[in-house]
This record gives structure tokens, sequence and C-alpha cells, in this order.
């Protein structure tokens, strides 16, 4: 039994639909709810949910920014060059323009946060498996 499975029946916002189309720059299953997609603004706000284990790519947003806030489980963020830090819901994390990151859930509990994102994402190389299996 994972920890946190409350958190796939939706915290806040509905899980929305697998998010199919960022599948490829992800290693387990996530969901996207898509709650401001506005082409009149230039910044796009989603509820991301993750199951246990599922993390996204190394990555930056280029000429932009991300911002981070948990919404339910467990989850970590990281930038390159620092440890991994542990997100929970309330947390708050600010990714500057090109700062290379990843984010996801911890292996063993489901984990939501809501995504505010500004630019061009560029995907880079899959989490290390087992640098992210030592996580604790
Ligand atoms: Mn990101």
């Amino acid at each position: 039994m994972s920890k946190n499975e409350d958190v796939k029946n939706g915290v806040i916002f509905s899980l929305g639909e697998k998010n199919e189309a960022y599948q490829k720059y992800f290693k387990g299953q996530s969901w996207l709810n898509s709650l401001v997609s506005d082409p009149a603004l230039p910044v796009g706000v989603g509820n991301v949910t993750f199951e246990p284990g599922c993390r996204n790519n190394w990555h930056k947003h280029n000429g932009g920014f991300q911002i981070l806030m948990a919404t339910g489980g467990e989850g970590w963020y990281q930038e390159e060059g620092s440890p991994a830090r542990k997100m929970l819901p309330g947390d708050v994390v600010v990714v500057h323009d090109g700062v290379k990151h990843w984010h996801g859930a911890t292996k063993d509990s489901w984990f939501s946060h809501i995504a505010i994102t500004a630019g061009t994402a560029e995907w880079l190389e899959p989490v290390d498996d087992e640098y992210y299996a030592g996580l604790e």
C-alpha cells in the first residue's frame, strides 16, 4: 500500500487526464488537469498528480520560470548542484529561468502540485534510477 492514496482522488482540483503529451519526459504515470490555458496570458497553470515513483526528467524552463505549489502527498524537487528537497503540502518552490531541475513523487507516495509555468521547456536526461531509489 502506497502512502497518501487519497491524492489519486484529487486534492482541491481533480486529477484531469493522463499526461500523454509529456509521457516521454516522465518515468511512471502522471495526470494533468490544465486549470488555466489562455493564449492571452504568458503563463499556464496546471494541477499535476504523480503516482508513487513517478518523476519527470531533468529539464529547464527557458525564457520563463516555474512556480510549484505542493497540494498533496510527498514529493521531491531538485536543482542541479543541490540536494533533493522534500515537498509537502503547502511547500512552494520557485524555479528561475534556465535552472536545470526535476520534480515528482517520492518512491512510496502519491504526490500532487500546482505548476505555474512560463517559457519553453527544454527536456533533458532522466533522473538516475539508483540516485532516485536512494532518496529518503
Ligand atoms: Mn519544471
